[in-house]
């Protein structure tokens, strides 16, 4: 469902007269639907960078990257676009918060791209809020001035609002307390054995022992130490 094979990645930094940086190089991995992988590797091995070129926010310029069909490597935007609306839900650290959009419809989002009607996709974002323990008082807000862990719950209310066939998973747990931190683990959990294929960033070791399936270490690239 996701396929990597041989990617690499140098970011130049135009403004610091060109400098490269390095940031991955000859990562192959798959994960095949079921399965919830944490990319693992000491800061700045690329994990972020490489979840970023899987969603298609970072280009591409080695190797190959295919998702639920999609080649990355040679995908137009367009493509992308439908890729990210039809088949793959995205939970990034922060929620890019929208003035004035109250946290529901953040969540209700996803749906209404798939042609979902509003009444619907309202009540299935409520569903996800409540049972992700964000108070009832919240949700005709806008998530601005929400608390850290009030953020991450409506973003993760809206990566899973749909069941997408693969999940990319920043550290979905990072600002969350215990019980919350459960709550979100059971829907992790039950996305995967429903079929979807995750592939996580994980730094507590509790949520990726009880979560994932297999671990995949990044390591830093040749002629770089931690
Ligand atoms: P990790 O998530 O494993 O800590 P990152 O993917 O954030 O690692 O970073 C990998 C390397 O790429 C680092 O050396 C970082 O400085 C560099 N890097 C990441 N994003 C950018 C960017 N947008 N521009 C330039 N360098 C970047």
């Amino acid at each position: 469902m996701i396929a990597l094979r041989d990617v690499g990645k140098t970011f130049t930094l135009h403004t610091q007269g060109g400098v490269s940086i390095r940031a991955l190089e000859g990562v192959s991995l798959r994960v095949s639907p079921g399965e919830c992988v944490a990319l693992t590797g000491p800061s700045g091995a690329g994990k972020s960078t490489l979840m970023r070129m899987i969603w298609g926010n970072y280009r591409l310029d080695e190797g190959e990257i295919t998702v639920a069909g999609v080649a990355l490597h040679r995908a137009r935007p367009r493509e992308i676009v439908a890729l990210r609306r039809d088949r793959m839900g995205h939970v990034s650290q922060f929620l890019r918060v929208v003035p004035r959009v109250p946290a529901r419809d953040v969540v209700a989002e996803p749906l209404r791209a798939l042609g979902c009607d509003i009444g619907e996709a309202r009540d299935r974002a409520e569903a996800m809020l409540a049972r992700l323990n964000l108070p009832r008082r919240l949700w005709d807000l806008s998530p601005t001035t929400f608390s850290g862990g009030e953020q991450q719950r409506v973003n993760i209310a809206r990566g899973l609002v749909h069941p997408f066939p693969v999940l990319l998973l920043d550290e979905p747990t990072a600002s969350l307390d215990g019980a919350n931190r459960e709550g979100v683990m059971g829907l992790i959990d039950e996305a995967r054995r429903r079929g979807a294929a995750i592939l996580g960033i994980f730094h507590d070791e509790g949520a990726r022992a009880r979560v994932c399936t297999r671990e995949v270490a990044l390591h830093l690239p040749r002629g770089l130490t931690a």
